[in-house]
């Protein structure tokens, strides 16, 4: 059986060479523990379903989008101290997102998303640094927030909560631990006052902040809330497929 022809690790170049391919989408996660209940790859798992059921329904739309395979290494400075936890600095990320989007360039694949499954990421500077030298036309979303989570969760939380484990609960039931073996995921706060408000930003020191790894208490979840969170995000970003395959790159604004 042949793979879907909107991902490009099951194709062959019989597709790819007859396929007008106008958009490509480049999941990006992170490999970290995350709490007691769920996987290492979780942020990898999480970001490659939201990519390939986004372009699946772009591509129903007529949209003809293709996902890269993701990237599996997130910016994890503040979890060297956590066994298995892998950093990938921004400037090596800056090189691996340039180095895909020269090889775009010239393809006739003008136009790049990459989605970010991980917080600790942020493509934002790579990008504006990128794009004078770069002719792909490179945006970005996080998967987790390009819609408020607050009308589908009780408690959203931040990493391995009640949003990411009810969409593992969707996307991977078998690796998801019984929430029973779960830790609350409980957060401690800066104690300077703007950084606990959070108007004031400074990276956290993972292990000194949680017990389990976790920040966000995943008691709450469930497979259903995960389904409906995800196909609401899946719809949402294969609208902005659909748009970002029909813009012109020379008259972007209204
Ligand atoms: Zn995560």
């Amino acid at each position: 059986m042949a793979g879907q022809p909107y991902q490009l690790k099951d194709v062959t170049w019989k597709t790819v060479r007859a396929t007008e391919y106008q958009v490509a989408v480049l999941p990006w996660g992170a490999t970290e523990a995350h709490n007691f209940q769920l996987p290492y790859g979780t942020d990898n798992y999480e970001s490659e379903h939201v990519a390939r059921e986004s372009a699946r329904r772009a591509w129903e739309k007529g949209a003809r989008v293709v996902v890269l395979p993701g990237i599996p290494y997130g910016v994890n400075t503040g979890q060297l101290d956590i066994r298995l936890c892998i950093n990938m600095n921004p400037g090596t990320q800056a090189a691996v997102l340039g180095d895909i989007a020269r090889s775009l360039e010239g393809q006739r694949i003008r136009k790049l998303l990459v989605l970010n499954g991980h917080g600790g990421n942020d493509f934002r500077q790579m990008i504006r640094e990128l794009q004078p030298s770069c002719g792909v036309f490179i945006s970005a979303i996080n998967w987790w927030n390009c819609l408020d989570p607050a009308s589908y969760f009780a408690e959203p939380g931040d990493h391995a909560g009640e949003l990411e484990t009810s969409a593992m609960l969707h996307i991977a039931p078998e690796l998801v631990l019984p929430l029973s073996d779960a830790g609350e995921g409980k957060a401690r706060k800066f104690k300077v006052a703007g950084l606990r408000e959070g108007w004031a930003w400074a990276p956290r020191e993972w292990s000194k902040v949680t017990d389990d790894t976790g920040v966000g208490n995943p008691a709450k979840a469930t497979l259903e809330k995960g389904e409906k969170f995800l196909n609401a995000v899946a719809d949402r970003i294969s609208g902005f497929l659909v748009d970002l395959a029909a813009a012109d790159l020379d008259a972007m604004y209204e």
